[in-house]
């Protein structure tokens, strides 16, 4: 009987690995299917500083035709682990310096920055500085107003090649911001090894720092690290007074987060008035 029932458990489980590998072959199909058809956008949600707009970060979109919408959180470890993310990137990057250049014609928008997010194997490709010279040069975007955010992992395999490929894009006036920080290597000697100008806290930590004694430990912690190296601090994911309060008690003057807006189409963007986003320090 076990012998039997233990049988059936391996033609289950082969079953079952069958299923999985199909769903992902699926899944891989999509995506390409997705990147020729276009069937991905973007939004963009707002980054205070200052208590003005300062910026904002670019989102990728997916909706797929028959399962609707598809999470970033989902498909981009996936497009990671395939190598489907070098074309995905490649059409984010394009997408977001022609945007930044409309806004650039804008009166009122020309100072936004956009932030766009870089993936470990989209940065460690080898013509990953000269594909982004060809973007600008194409789309004609100035380069100061595009900011690259990196991850902690990404950074530490090969700190020189690393600092090397920074290095050159800095030279053109793109900056950099340090994604996620907390949630990766803690190492904290390439911080000041590499050309970067922003770190932006995980919203983990910042998640009731104004109840939770760990996350106001640490989220204070990196507050004062991040001013001692001089590098700007974005609090990622605010989503209440409590937490902005306690932010600002510390020395926070950048935010990102549900408090102010989440995510917005271009056009919600434009159509943003001043006040909107400032009405929450009242
Ligand atoms: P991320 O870069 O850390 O982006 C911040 C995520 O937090 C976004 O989720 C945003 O919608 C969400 N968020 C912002 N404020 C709040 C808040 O107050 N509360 C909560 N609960 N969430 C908030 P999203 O858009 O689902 O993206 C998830 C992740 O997917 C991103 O994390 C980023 O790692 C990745 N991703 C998104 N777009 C791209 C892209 O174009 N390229 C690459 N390589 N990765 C991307
Ligand atoms: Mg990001
Ligand atoms: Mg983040
Ligand atoms: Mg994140």
């Amino acid at each position: 009987r076990a012998k039997a029932a233990g049988r059936n458990s391996v033609e289950f489980f082969d079953s079952d690995m069958q299923r999985l590998a199909q769903q992902r072959g699926q899944l891989a199909q999509d995506l390409h299917q997705a990147i020729r058809q276009q069937q991905f956008h973007l939004v963009y949600q707002p980054i205070i500083r200052q208590q003005q707009l300062a910026g904002v970060e670019a989102l990728i979109r997916w909706h797929h035709p028959e399962q609707g919408f598809i999470s970033p959180g989902v498909f981009i470890p996936f497009a990671e682990q395939t190598g489907l993310i070098v074309a995905i990137g490649d059409w984010v990057m394009k997408e977001a310096c022609l945007q930044l250049v409309r806004w650039q014609q804008d009166r009122r928008l020309r100072h936004l920055n956009c932030a766009v997010n870089i993936s470990a194997f989209q940065f460690a490709q080898d013509n990953f500085v000269e594909k982004m010279i060809q973007c600008m040069l194409e789309t004609g975007v100035n380069p100061e107003r595009l900011k690259l955010e990196l991850t902690e992992g990404m950074l530490v395999n090969d700190i020189e090649g690393t600092r090397a490929k920074m290095g050159k894009l800095q030279t053109l006036g793109v900056t950099f911001s340090l994604d996620d920080f907390g949630t990766g290597y803690s190492s904290l000697s390439y911080l000041h090894k590499l050309p970067l100008s922003q770190l932006k806290i995980d919203q983990q930590f910042i998640r009731h720092i104004d109840t939770n004694v760990q996350n106001k430990a640490i989220t204070k912690a990196i507050i004062a690290l991040a001013t001692s190296l001089e590098l700007e601090v974005v609090a990622e994911g605010v989503e209440t007074q409590a937490e902005l309060t306690q932010l600002q008690a510390f020395g926070c003057a950048s935010f990102q987060g549900f408090l102010f807006s989440r995510p917005l189409s271009q056009g919600a963007i434009a159509a943003l008035s001043p006040y909107a986003l400032a009405k929450v320090f009242a």
